[in-house]
């Protein structure tokens, strides 16, 4: 089971209508809730519809919504990471892949900040000046020894020339 099969799984186990039920007074109407929206001033009633099929909610007057984490991360003021694992204890869901997934985006957000980091870029700008010149160099280099072959085949020849005459 991978990380995404883990939210999957997650959003499964969630019952949309408690999470949301539990901070606000949700009225059911088949397969949908309505209650006063907690993310705005609510002088404009039940504007907070939940979509227990799809397990989504959204305000028509904030224009807010999404799916359990997303109310989790706005009711609670927590941050991605946290609202799925909240969510995945109150699932009794295995979070274990789901801190390995934390793990490996840490590290590659580490990597990110390194590569992003001022003493790097000034390291690339520095090769990249460098570049042309290397590659100048070189190609004087290869240059001076071809006229080096160049000059010493000319000899041969002339002294080849010379024998001949002589
Ligand atoms: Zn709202």
């Amino acid at each position: 089971m991978n990380y995404q099969d883990n939210l999957r799984e997650l959003k499964k186990k969630i019952s949309i209508e408690k999470l949301i039920g539990n901070k606000i007074k949700l009225e059911r109407y088949a397969k949908t809730c309505s209650g006063p929206c907690p993310f705005h001033n609510q002088e404009y009633g039940k504007s907070l519809i939940v979509d227990l099929v799809q397990k989504n909610w959204r305000c028509y007057v904030c224009h807010i919504g999404g799916d359990s984490i997303d109310f989790t991360m706005r009711y609670y003021k927590m941050d991605y990471i946290e609202s799925v694992l909240w969510l995945g204890r109150k699932a009794g869901i295995n979070v274990e892949m789901i801190f390995e997934h934390r793990k490996k985006m840490e590290a590659l957000n580490n990597l990110k900040r390194i590569l992003q980091s001022p003493v790097l870029i000034m390291f690339k700008s520095v090769l990249v000046l460098l570049l042309p010149f290397v590659t100048l160099v070189g190609f004087f280099m290869t240059n001076w020894e071809k006229e080096d072959e160049v000059q010493h085949f000319k000899d041969v020849i002339s002294k080849i020339i010379k024998y001949k005459i002589l």
